[in-house]
């Protein structure tokens, strides 16, 4: 209607002039047609009236064509009132109506306006100007309506392809929503999309309706709907160079300019006469990572500019959310590498860290030990030089002792050699016995010292050896029997004759015959002295027991050490050498053993040593 419309409107649009107006009377009444058509006429205004009776013959006759205008009398005979208008719309007819009502129905006519009607007349009313009035006020109304509709529809397909566009995450959607929304847009004219099947073949989608011209399409291209997948005659890049724009492109050949080379121009006129297809446009192939896709428009009338203009809105829309979506998906990817790129970074950070951690664990644990190592070697030469303080004054103590002797040796060899010759035999044998006394004083003194000496430059071998201890107790008893005798000391060896020992024989010795000579030295005339030896676990025990004269407790700590100067003549004045429990001490720890003293003053002293014994 509108586009009929637009034929006979004048350039500037606005003023109605036609060579007759067409109008439909629907009038049950002949009498009032007649008046209708004379009042008409007495205004000049070329016109063609057709009059229906009822509403049978108002479907049929606009059937046949449209009218510019109806006058509708709402009192028919199958129908009444309001009924009337509503059962013409229903039969959809598009032309303005103009309802006919009587004197006191003024509210069904307002109501007919609601329903739908241009405007009302009220029959009893009627002059040539205000049925004229009337006819141009409805026809111009029904165009503003229809232009206003046009647009409203224009813009509800426009935001809702774009609201829905702007959702879409694939080409396939968004080809489908750009062909929906043109279909929706033109009801005259058909869209079918196309996508790349690969590079030399094309799907086409949304074309549903090409089927009832199914069987002449297959006819003359050979293309069959059902099964849509097509040959392409130039490729994908050749395409979407001439259309990848988005843009809408008419195709001026018409359907030739699709099937060139494979179906003759006749062929598609002809075809395009039995479609119908009064036009035919391209919109822009859309690009997307090489994929593209894109659509054709039949329409089978001229679509208006402001249609098209709003088809490539949505096109270029289309095109440019494909192409967000493939910046997305690449931003996404780059994305992807990115946060693969800082993980690597990151592990790689860790692994270094690691390393240095591990590194800087080392490093401190080398430093501890090289602090360890310095503390030790400050500790042993702080050992080292209390040791060389405490030999010193030990060889003080012993370089003393050795005076004593030799003192009375000179001083009793003068007296002999000044005066031997007033010297009776008596005084002489005194004098030789000093002398001789002097003398096993300072070769004690020496014997030890030497011992001693060894022991520390190391000349003193470690030779162990397989000993039975009985035996070695009783060849020292044997030793210092004579001296106990003297004394009328009993010395009593409580045997055990299974103890074992693998050790140096020399270094026992030395430690049996001190201890023994001791016992016997500082023990009074007929006491006794008993040496046992208990058989531990681990170790043997060997204890000198005696019933002398005792140490207190203050002289006991003195007994053992190199720094301290401890000796007392024995009880029948017998000179000791300061060197012998010092010397044992040394001898049982280079064996591994102990050494240890228990004593009551005047009651006597335990002295025990502990040895090893090797499994
Ligand atoms: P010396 O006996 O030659 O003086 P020692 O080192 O053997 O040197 O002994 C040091 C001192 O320990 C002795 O002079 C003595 O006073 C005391 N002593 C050692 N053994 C006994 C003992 N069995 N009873 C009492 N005193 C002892």
């Amino acid at each position: 209607m509108e586009l009929k419309a637009e034929k006979y409107r004048s350039d500037d649009g606005i003023s109605f002039i036609e060579p007759y107006l067409n109008i439909l009377m629907v009038e049950d009444n002949p009498g009032d047609v007649l008046i209708v058509k004379e009042l008409i006429i007495s205004s000049g205004t070329k016109f063609r009236l057709t009059h229906a009776s009822n509403l049978k013959e108002t479907f049929a006759y606009c059937g046949e064509k449209e009218f510019d205008v109806i006058l509708l009398d709402l009192g028919l005979p199958e129908s009444t009132s309001l009924e009337t208008l509503k059962k013409i719309k229903v039969f959809r007819i598009d032309s303005p109506i103009v309802v006919m009502t009587g004197l006191d129905d003024e509210d069904t006519a307002l109501a007919a306006l609601r329903e739908g009607a241009q405007d009302y007349l009220v029959k009893n009313r009627l002059t040539s100007d205000n049925i004229l009035r009337s006819i141009k006020y409805s026809i111009e109304r029904k165009k503003i309506q229809d232009f206003l509709k046009r647009h409203a529809h224009q813009f509800s397909v426009l935001s809702s392809a774009t609201a829905s566009l702007s959702i879409c995450e694939d080409v396939q959607s968004i080809l489908k929503i750009t062909c929906e929304s043109i279909n929706l847009l033109l009801d005259y004219a058909n869209v079918i999309g196309i996508e790349p099947e690969n590079q030399i073949s094309a799907r086409v989608s949304y074309a549903d309706w090409l089927i009832p011209w199914h069987e002449e399409i297959k006819r003359h291209t050979g293309f069959d709907i059902k099964n849509p997948v097509i040959q392409i005659t130039r490729s994908w890049n050749e395409l979407v160079d001439s259309f990848g724009d988005g843009k809408l492109h008419e195709l001026e050949g018409g359907l030739y300019d699709i099937f060139e080379g494979v179906i003759d121009r006749n062929e598609c006129t002809e075809l395009e006469k039995t479609v119908g297809i009064y036009n035919i446009y391209a919109f822009g192939l859309i690009k997307a990572e090489n994929i593209y896709g894109g659509g054709i428009i039949f329409s089978r009338e001229l679509i208006p500019s402001d249609d098209l203009n709003i088809i490539e809105t949505i096109t270029t829309q289309a095109t440019l959310c494909i192409h967000r979506r493939s910046i997305e998906k690449d931003l996404r990817l780059s994305e992807y590498l990115f946060k693969e790129l800082n993980k690597e970074l990151e592990r790689k950070v860790i692994e270094r860290t690691t390393d240095l951690e591990t590194a800087n664990k080392l490093l401190q644990l080398e430093l501890m030990e090289r602090i360890k190592a310095e503390e030790a070697l400050k500790k042993s030469e702080l050992q080292l030089i209390e040791l060389n303080a405490t030999k010193d004054k030990f060889f003080n103590i012993v370089a003393h002792d050795l005076k004593n002797p030799f003192t009375s040796l000179i001083g009793s060899s003068e007296l002999l050699y000044d005066n031997i010759g007033q010297l009776d035999t008596n005084s002489i044998h005194k004098l030789a016995l000093l002398l001789n006394d002097s003398a096993k004083s300072g070769y004690a003194i020496l014997e030890n010292l030497l011992d001693w000496s060894r022991s520390q430059t190391g000349l003193l071998k470690y030779n162990p050896e397989k000993l039975n201890l009985s035996k070695l107790i009783d060849e020292n008893i044997s030793n210092v029997q004579l001296f106990a005798s003297n004394k009328d000391i009993a010395l009593i060896h409580q045997k055990n004759d299974y103890i074992y020992l693998v050790s140096d024989k020399c270094m026992i010795n030395t430690i049996l015959r001190n201890l023994l000579s001791n016992a016997i030295k500082f023990t009074d005339r007929g006491g006794k002295v008993v040496i046992s030896t208990e058989n531990n676990k681990d170790e043997v025990i060997i204890s000198v027991k005696d019933t002398g004269i005792g140490i207190s407790r203050e002289n006991i700590e003195k007994l053992f050490r190199l720094d301290s100067k401890y000796s007392l003549p024995g009880t029948e004045n017998e000179q000791g050498t300061g060197l012998g429990l010092k010397l044992s001490k040394e001898f049982v720890e280079k064996e591994g053993g102990r050494i240890w003293v228990e004593s009551i003053v005047n009651q006597g002293s335990v002295f025990n040593f502990s040895i090893p014994l090797q499994k």
